[in-house]
C-alpha cells in the first residue's frame, strides 16, 4: 500500500488550493531551477534510473525514449507532445491530473523540454475536456505571468513555452502519429512506421510524445531522487500509478497506489469491494478496453504491473480496471467493445478496416447464439489475422478482447449457441 508520505498527486480530487499559490503550497515549483541547471544528461540518467515506464498504455522506458532525442539531428527544432487525447475507453486519470494537478504537468514539460533540446511543447488535449483545457490553460498563464516558463523559463536562461491544441474526438488521435498528423492539422491517421517521431516527428522535426502522468511524475523523481521512485512498486514496474476502477464495484474512482497492487486489494480498499462481494466477480480487464479480459480464477492472484499482466495474458495498458460482476453478459460486453473499435478504424490498412466489421459482425450473432460452434474458431483465426498485421496498435486492441473472450469463456458461447439451436429446433417443431 502507497504511503501518504510518497503520494505524487496530492490534490488529484481538486480538495486542496487551487492555483499557483496553492500548488506552490503542496510542493510544486519548488527550486526548479536547481534542476533544471544541472542539465539534460542528468534529468534524462535520473528518468532512467528512476525506470519510469510510460503511462499511456505501452510502458516503454521514458528515460530511453528522451535519449533518442539528444542522439537527433540537431540543426532542426525539438518538440514536446503531451498526448491529452485519453480516449481509451474506462480511463480516466488524466483529466483529472489536468484538472486538480495541471502545475504538475506544466513543471514537467518544462523539465522535458530541456532534456530533450525542445523549446515548445504542445498539449493535445481532447475535444471533450472543456473544463479540463480551461484549468490547463489557467495554469499556463499563471506560469507565464510568474517568468516559470516562456523566455528565460525559471531564470535558467532556457525559453519554453507551451500551447493547447483541442482534438476532435477519433480515438485513433491518441495513437502517436496520428495525433501528430492531427497537430499538423492533417486527417488523424497513423504514420508508418519507421521513421519515429524522435527522428521525424511533428512538422518533420525531431519530437517525443509523452502521456500526461508520464510527465507529470516527472518533478518528483527529480526533486525526490531516482532511487525513491525506484524503491516503489516492484522491479521493473517502479513507482505509483493512478488507477481507474470502473464498473461494478461499489465505489468506482481514481486512486493513486503502487504499482504491483494486488487486483482484490485495490479493489477491496479503495472501492468498497465488488458488488455483492468478491465471490460475485466474473471477470475484469485491467488496462482499459482494448486488453483481454481475465475470470475471477486469475483475478484472485493478479497484481497490477505491466510484466504480472502480461504473464497471465492480458495487460496494463492505461491501469482502467474495468470491473464486470455475474450480472454482465459478457459476450454481449465484448460485442460492445467490438463495435467502437470498427467504428474507430481509420481505415487505412485492409486487415483492420475489414477486419474489425468482420469481428464486430460475428460477435453480434454470438451474442444471440446465432452462429455455429465452428465460428468461434473462425473468429479466432481472424482476430490472429488482424493481430500484428496493421500500420497501429488499433488491429491488435479489436482483436484482443475477442480473444480474451474464447480464450476464458468458450462454454458460455457454444452455450449460447447451444440455446438458440434448441429454441429454433422447438419453433420448427
Ligand atoms: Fe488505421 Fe486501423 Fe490501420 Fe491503425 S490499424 S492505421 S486505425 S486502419
Amino acid at each position: 500500500m502507497l504511503k501518504d508520505e510518497d503520494r505524487i498527486f496530492t490534490n488529484i480530487y481538486g480538495q486542496g488550493v487551487a492555483g499557483l499559490e496553492g500548488a506552490r503550497s503542496r510542493g510544486d515549483w519548488d527550486k526548479t531551477a536547481t534542476y533544471l541547471n544541472k542539465g539534460s544528461q542528468w534529468i534524462i540518467d535520473e528518468i532512467k534510473n528512476s525506470g519510469l515506464r510510460g503511462r499511456g498504455g505501452a510502458g516503454f522506458g521514458t528515460g530511453m525514449k528522451w535519449s533518442f532525442m539528444i542522439e537527433g539531428i540537431l540543426h532542426r527544432p525539438h518538440y514536446l507532445v503531451i498526448n491529452a487525447d485519453e480516449g481509451e475507453p474506462g480511463t480516466c486519470k488524466d483529466r483529472e491530473i489536468l484538472r486538480n494537478e495541471p502545475h504538475k504537468l506544466i513543471e514537467g514539460s518544462l523539465m522535458a523540454g530541456l532534456a530533450i533540446g525542445a523549446h515548445t511543447a504542445y498539449v493535445y488535449v481532447r475535444g471533450e475536456f472543456h473544463r479540463e483545457h480551461e484549468a490547463l490553460q489557467r495554469a499556463m498563464d499563471e506560469a507565464r505571468d510568474a517568468g516559470l516558463i516562456g523566455k528565460d523559463a525559471c531564470g535558467t536562461g532556457w525559453d519554453f513555452d507551451m500551447h493547447i491544441h483541442l482534438g476532435a474526438g477519433a480515438y485513433i488521435c491518441g495513437e502517436e502519429s496520428a495525433l501528430i498528423q492531427s497537430l499538423e492539422g492533417r486527417k488523424g491517421q497513423p504514420r508508418v512506421k519507421p521513421p519515429f517521431p524522435a527522428n521525424v516527428g511533428l512538422y518533420g522535426c525531431p519530437t517525443t510524445v509523452n502521456n500526461v502522468e508520464t510527465i507529470a511524475v516527472v518533478p518528483a523523481i527529480l526533486r525526490r531522487g531516482a532511487a525513491w521512485f525506484e524503491g516503489l512498486g516492484c522491479p521493473n514496474n517502479s513507482g505509483t500509478r493512478l488507477f481507474c476502477i470502473s464498473g461494478h464495484v461499489n465505489n468506482p474512482c481514481t486512486v493513486e497506489e503502487e504499482m504491483g497492487i494486488p487486483l482484490r486489494k485495490l479493489i477491496e480498499t479503495h472501492c468498497g469491494g465488488v458488488r455483492g462481494g468478491w465471490d460475485n466477480l466474473l471477470a475484469v480487464i485491467p488496462g482499459g478496453s482494448s486488453v483481454p479480459l481475465v475470470p475471477k480464477s486469475v483475478c484472485d492472484g493478479l497484481n497490477l504491473d505491466f510484466d504480472s499482466c502480461r504473464e497471465c495474458q492480458t495487460g496494463l495498458g492505461t491501469a482502467a480496471v474495468i470491473v464486470l460482476d455475474k450480472s454482465t453478459d459478457i459476450i454481449r460486453a465484448i460485442a460492445r467493445f467490438s463495435r467502437f473499435y470498427k467504428h474507430e478504424s481509420c481505415g487505412q490498412c485492409t486487415p483492420c478496416r475489414e477486419g474489425t466489421g468482420w469481428m464486430w459482425r460475428m460477435m453480434e450473432r454470438m451474442v444471440t447464439g446465432n452462429a455455429s460452434v465452428e465460428e468461434i474458431d473462425i473468429l479466432d483465426d481472424i482476430t490472429r489475422q488482424v493481430e500484428g498485421h496493421t500500420i497501429c496498435a488499433l488491429g491488435d486492441a479489436a482483436a484482443w478482447p475477442i480473444q480474451g473472450l474464447i480464450r476464458h469463456f468458450r462454454p458460455e458461447l457454444e452455450r449460447r449457441i447451444a440455446d438458440y439451436q434448441a429454441a429454433r429446433a422447438d419453433e420448427a417443431a
